[in-house]
């Protein structure tokens, strides 16, 4: 078989949006998905994902997420698929804690339009919600609900009309890599390109073997739900209800989005730890979902107390919960990407981008050093 450009291993947020640019800069893409398009059991599906710009985890995020919006955007444009939905944010939590602190530092530093709202003027401005007097919120403007399923939906649209080659249900079971080329290996076919872009999700750990990277994969439940009898719909409403996130105490976060149709989404940080991805069932377990029942009851107004519907999803989560990207340090010519750490949807359209800039030997500006995915190897002594 002809040898490729490049062969994109995973199509789920970080790989179709890869297969998009990397086609859209004029390469040969041939991507491979070891499930169908649309499957439930990695970290792009659930109907929603929280965008938002005043990053608490860093102010170096904020170009790149502002450059992922007009990526979306453009996209948007490109396939008349509905990617993106203003609703405005908030940041949650007690003054002087990281999400508040680390918000205002980049709604500071690059001026984004915002407020800090003190727990009154946010019950006032949003009865949805019910911060106590020593909580803030941090509202931005610019936040929003992105549909990850159309989001991916359209990049692989958008990558097989600029000349990509996509199969699905075609697992890769192993790839080499020399100065001259990566060659990939699957159930069907050996395949040969110049470069290897793995974005794999929570099966990271089993496709860059040779790195032990410290990656957890880890289970996660969000439930759906409506508002109470009697409670009109409509005050839970994109147009009314922002997305949000709470610190809720430490390193504990609850989160959601507004009712699109289907209820208020509410998930919670507190994950079950997983040995291999297959071991997620798509049930609820005993016992999940009580913490986020809890939060709905004792934070939110209005909403009933059991959930309508819920959804199991996967976290690949860093050490440091900042993302993988960059070259294999072994093999300039394998990229590794796994952008995830619970938050890097919204990143997606603008790390496709960058692995194209990348390939193509442009400076990429998502692959910040903050990113690399050498940086555990060198901090352990161990060797690739
Ligand atoms: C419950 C939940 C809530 C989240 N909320 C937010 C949020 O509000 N905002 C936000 O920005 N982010 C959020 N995230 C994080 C975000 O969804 C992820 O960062 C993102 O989806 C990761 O995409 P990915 O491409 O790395 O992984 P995936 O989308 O899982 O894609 C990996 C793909 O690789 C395929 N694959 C793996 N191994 C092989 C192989 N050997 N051969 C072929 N194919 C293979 C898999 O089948 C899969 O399709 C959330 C995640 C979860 C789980």
């Amino acid at each position: 078989m002809a040898p490729r450009d490049v062969i994109v291993v995973g199509l789920g947020g970080a790989g179709s949006a890869a297969a998009y640019h990397l086609a859209r800069a004029g390469l040969g893409v041939l991507g491979l998905e070891q499930y169908s398009p649309e499957h439930v059991r990695g970290s792009s599906h659930g109907r929603s994902r929280i965008y938002r710009t005043a990053y608490f985890e860093g102010t170096g995020y904020v170009p790149l997420v502002r450059r992922a919006q007009r990526l979306w955007r453009a996209l948007e444009r490109e396939t008349g698929i509905p990617i993106l939905r203003e609703t405005g944010a908030l940041i949650l939590g007690p003054r002087g804690s990281v999400p508040i602190e680390g918000a205002l530092a980049s709604a500071r530093r690059y001026r984004l339009d915002h407020a800090l709202l003190s727990a009154r003027e946010c019950r006032d401005r949003f009865p949805q919600f019910r911060p106590t007097d020593g909580e803030v919120a941090l509202w931005e403007r610019r936040g929003g609900v992105l549909v990850p399923e159309n989001g991916n939906l359209a990049h692989r649209l958008g990558a097989i009309r600029a000349g990509a080659e996509l199969h699905y249900g075609e697992p890769v079971l192993g790839w080499s890599a020399s100065r001259s080329g990566v060659e990939v290996r699957t159930d069907r076919e050996r395949y040969r390109a110049r470069t290897l872009v793995l974005c794999a999700g929570p099966w990271t750990r089993r496709i860059v073997p040779g790195l032990d990277l410290p990656l957890e994969i880890e289970r996660q439940v969000v439930l759906w739900f409506p508002p109470r009898r009697g409670v009109p719909v409509g005050r839970f409403g994109p147009d009314r209800m922002p997305v949000f996130i709470w610190a809720t105490g430490g390193t504990r976060f609850a989160y959601g989005v507004p009712d699109l149709g289907d209820g208020v989404k509410v998930g919670g940080e507190s994950g079950t730890p997983l040995r291999r991805p297959e071991a997620s069932s798509p049930r609820l377990r005993p016992g999940e979902g009580t913490d986020v029942r809890r939060f709905v009851r004792e934070h939110l107004a209005g909403l009933a107390p059991r959930e309508r519907e819920f959804a199991t999803c996967i976290y690949t989560n860093a050490p440091d919960h900042h993302f993988l990207l960059g070259p294999h340090p072994a093999h300039p010519n394998v990229l590794v990407v796994s952008a995830c750490s619970g938050h890097g949807f919204k990143f997606a359209s603008a790390v496709g981008e960058g692995i194209a800039d990348h390939v193509a030997g442009r400076t990429s500006k998502a692959f910040l050093p903050l990113f690399d995915p050498g940086r555990f190897a060198a901090r352990s002594g161990s060797r690739p």
